[in-house]
């Protein structure tokens, strides 16, 4: 039997492509896409407006690949982290936040990362692969499956395991399907992207028309200590990132938004804090102050709340809409940067390279 081709994954045109390849009419790549990605079918047998001797044919030559779901854990405070194999066995988190009566779903988009943040668990597991469509936009339609009566996403996150704008292409034809009213229908004011600060791929993303909201892990604001905390600044550096964020076509009333990671006296003095009111001024912007999520393998500490408080007061006296964002799903490793799977972690030395 020749290879069943698998629809998950597959945009608009290209089920549309699929379905005229077979003779059937292009609206039935319509009916697929919403059944698929509106609807969250599995198989073709419940696709009930499609002729029975259709979804027989489609049984035999296609499939609709899903991730399986291998574990779930829930935090004190509601948090939900979820572990997801892949057809090749390797294995994802995907994170469920509630807040103020929605949930947030924190995507990831790689299997590991390459960018090896100082701080980040995520990159102690190196660069393992990207993610397929597929897999990103599957991690949404696995929690919708889960949610309770009442339950509702509201906002998407892609700011799980990896780097979204490393895996570009996949990434964006996920945002696609998930920003699409026939497909998942997420609004694209409701999802944001979060990224290290690739340049060529912000400027992609900006020419894309796809008006999601852009986080920038920012974590200093000088080259000399981001060169420290964020390596890819040396190819990317402050003075062409910002250039680059400037010139973001910003949809209006939208702001950037920035992540600062705060480390204990790393890039948490008051002098730090107004080297950053320096590098953001006159930008429409907003600032999310985390506090460092500490874990055995990261060579770094939080600060003390007074500090951070101290951080947050320079920057609002300047003008800057500056939010402490407090960490969710700690008990379960669920927070920000402590995302790792399959045993993969590393120690890292105060550099951030490998030990
Ligand atoms: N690679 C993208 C998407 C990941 S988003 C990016 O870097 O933006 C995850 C966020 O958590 C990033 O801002 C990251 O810098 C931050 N983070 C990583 N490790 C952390 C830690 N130990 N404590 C708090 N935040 C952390």
């Amino acid at each position: 039997m020749p290879n069943k081709i698998d629809l998950k994954g597959l945009s608009l045109e290209e089920l549309e492509r699929f379905v005229t390849d077979h003779g059937e009419p292009v609206y039935r790549g319509h009916q697929l896409f919403h059944w698929i990605y509106g609807r969250g079918a599995t198989t073709f047998a419940e696709m009930t407006d499609l002729p029975i001797t259709l979804r027989a044919r489609l049984a035999e030559r296609a499939s609709i690949g899903a991730l399986a779901p291998l574990g779930r854990e829930v935090s004190q405070d509601g948090t939900r982290k979820y572990l997801f194999g892949c057809a090749d066995g390797r294995q994802i988190e995907t994170v469920l936040i509630p807040d103020e009566g929605r949930l947030t779903a924190c995507l990831s988009t790689q299997v590991g990362c390459a960018l090896a943040c100082a701080f980040c668990l995520t990159g102690t597991m190196g660069f393992v692969r990207h993610l397929q469509t597929a897999e990103i936009v599957d991690q949404v339609l696995a929690l919708q499956r889960d949610l309770q009566p009442g339950e509702r996403i509201g906002n998407l996150v892609l700011m799980g395991m990896g780097e979204p704008l490393h895996n570009y292409d996949a990434t964006v034809k996920a945002l696609t399907i998930l920003a699409h009213p026939l497909g998942l229908a997420y609004p694209p004011r409701r999802i944001a992207l979060s990224t290290v600060g690739l340049v060529p791929e912000i400027v992609r993303l900006g020419q894309s028309g796809l008006p999601v909201n852009l986080a920038v892990s920012l974590h200093a604001a000088t080259d000399e200590l981001r060169d420290r905390l964020v390596p890819i600044n040396r190819r990317y550096p402050l003075k062409v990132l910002m250039a680059t964020l400037r010139a973001y076509p910003l949809p209006s009333r939208r702001r950037l938004t920035f992540e600062y990671v705060l480390i204990d006296g790393m890039n948490d003095r008051p002098e730090d804090a107004r080297e950053l009111v320096k590098l953001l001024r006159g930008l429409r912007c907003k600032i999310n102050l985390l506090p460092l999520n500490e874990a055995p393998a990261i060579p770094f500490h939080r600060p003390s709340r007074e500090r951070v408080e101290t951080f947050q007061r320079i920057l609002k006296a300047a003008g800057l809409l500056t939010t402490i964002r407090e960490s969710r799903g700690m008990d379960i490793s669920a927070a920000c940067g402590l995302l790792v799977t399959a045993g993969a972690e590393k120690r890292l030395d105060t550099a951030g390279h490998l030990a």
